[in-house]
């Protein structure tokens, strides 16, 4: 493996890391301001849009797509250190039309879309017109075992009929949200992996209703995690995605890009979070000293950096994995990182909290907001223990007999 960033990805970083000098870092307060006076939590405020039009005449749009017609045509090796420079800032990633869930619902149109459903949805999520969600979580099972997913999704005539129940629905408090991936059940007799489907529901259509937002730690995120309840509602058959039966190889193919992007990210806000540290450590002064002389908070910043390096290296693995081998080839990688970025991001923010004393727990210096998005990665996408136990499977499946092996 070559660590030698491509030249294409040297001239992508560049271009970005000035766009965030220049333009989203003095957005940052702006936008939190502007977000404040609207006295609504939900509010779209004006300097995104602004941000989205520089970014897109700078070409640094949609960053996350591999294929040249419609992205950036960038591999995960070269969308990976700018993935990660996005994640330092909570508003980049939106500005530049590569954030979740998203890219993933664009990733699926592009790959299993009909010319129709690409037509009428992921162009305008290409052109940042629009934004979409992606709904498969239910509180009725749980969820992170995907084949317990029941909303059931009926064929009636050329209509498909849904009902039941969605919750953690990112996104669908924005104002531009239109568009949901549903995941549901069409053919519960089927074998496990077959019983579910992908399918295309419009926010507006009757029978769904958005019952509340759910808050992360009492934060309540701009885009919302809606509750969501699915009433008889009909869509055409032609919404479906792919084919009935697909839903679960649809959910697989999403979730490797997906996972791999909110770890680059995670590490991104982990090295803003040693930067406030380091800086906060040198100026603050206890007892004679600056904290910054002190044993362990030494022994902290050093462990931050050995590892954040760490978890770069993997991260950096999983995405040449990807490119080289495939995503089928990369599961152990990819499950690793998922598990060790947050983790990693989450002590080394915590730690960052500390230094700043009370400072750090207050919403002054964006530590704390980001310890409780960082927190949630640990759940969404699947949870630590789900990816664990996949690393474990392959990792035993030798020394246990073939007609013994359980799936991983
Ligand atoms: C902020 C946020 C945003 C989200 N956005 C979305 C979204 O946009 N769309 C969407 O569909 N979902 C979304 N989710 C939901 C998320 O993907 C689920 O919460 C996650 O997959 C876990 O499912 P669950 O909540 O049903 O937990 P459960 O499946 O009930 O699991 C509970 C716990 O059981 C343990 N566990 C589970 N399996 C095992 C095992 N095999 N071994 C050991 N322990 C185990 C784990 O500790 C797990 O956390 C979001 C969640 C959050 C917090």
């Amino acid at each position: 493996m070559d660590f030698e960033p491509s030249p294409r990805c040297t001239e992508f970083k560049e271009r970005l890391e000035a766009f965030m000098d220049e333009h989203v870092y003095p957005a940052e307060e702006v936008y939190a301001r502007q977000l404040r006076e609207s006295g609504d939590p939900h509010h779209h405020p004006a300097v995104m849009e602004e941000l989205k039009a520089r970014a897109r005449e700078a070409g640094l749009w949609n960053m996350f797509l591999p294929d040249e017609e419609h992205g950036a045509g960038l591999s995960n090796s070269d969308y990976a250190p700018l993935a990660e420079i996005m994640g330092r800032s909570p508003i980049a990633s939106e500005a530049c039309n590569c954030s979740a869930p998203d890219t993933g619902n664009m990733e699926v149109l592009h790959q299993f879309g009909t010319d129709e459903q690409k037509d009428r949805w992921l162009q305008p999520l290409l052109d940042g017109e629009m934004r979409s969600a992606f709904a498969m979580t239910e509180p009725g099972v749980a969820s992170s075992d995907a084949t317990n997913v029941a909303l059931s999704i009926e064929r009636d005539g050329a209509e498909y009929v849904l009902n039941g129940r969605k919750w953690w629905i990112t996104n669908v408090f924005h104002p531009h949200c239109k568009i949901m991936i549903v995941m549901g059940k069409t053919q519960p007799d089927a074998p496990t992996y077959t019983q579910q489907s992908q399918i295309l529901v419009p926010l507006d259509t009757p029978g769904v209703t958005v019952v509340r937002n759910l808050p992360v730690f009492g934060y309540v995120d701009q885009d919302g995690h809606g509750e969501i309840s699915f009433e008889d509602v009909r869509v055409p058959v032609e919404n479906v995605i792919s084919k009935e039966g697909d839903g679960f190889m649809i959910a697989q193919a999403r979730l490797g890009p997906g996972r791999i992007h909110h770890c680059m990210r995670a590490i991104g806000a982990a090295e803003r979070a040693l930067e406030a540290m380091c800086r906060r450590a040198v100026s603050r002064v206890t007892f004679g000293q600056p904290i910054a002389t002190r044993g362990n908070i030494l022994d902290w910043i050093a462990e931050a950096r050995i590892e954040l390096e760490m978890t770069r290296l993997l991260t950096l693995k999983a995405a040449w994995m990807m490119d080289t081998v495939g995503n089928r080839h990369a599961r152990t990688e990819i499950a690793a990182i998922k598990v060790a970025a947050p983790n990693m991001a989450l002590k080394i923010v915590d730690r960052a909290i500390q230094v700043h004393g009370g400072g750090g727990v207050s919403d002054d210096f964006g530590l704390a907001s980001a310890y409780a998005h960082l927190r949630t990665l640990r759940l969404a996408d699947g949870p630590d223990e789900v990816h664990k136990l996949s690393i474990a499977r392959r990792e035993l499946a030798p020394y246990v007999p073939r007609e013994e092996r359980a799936p991983a």
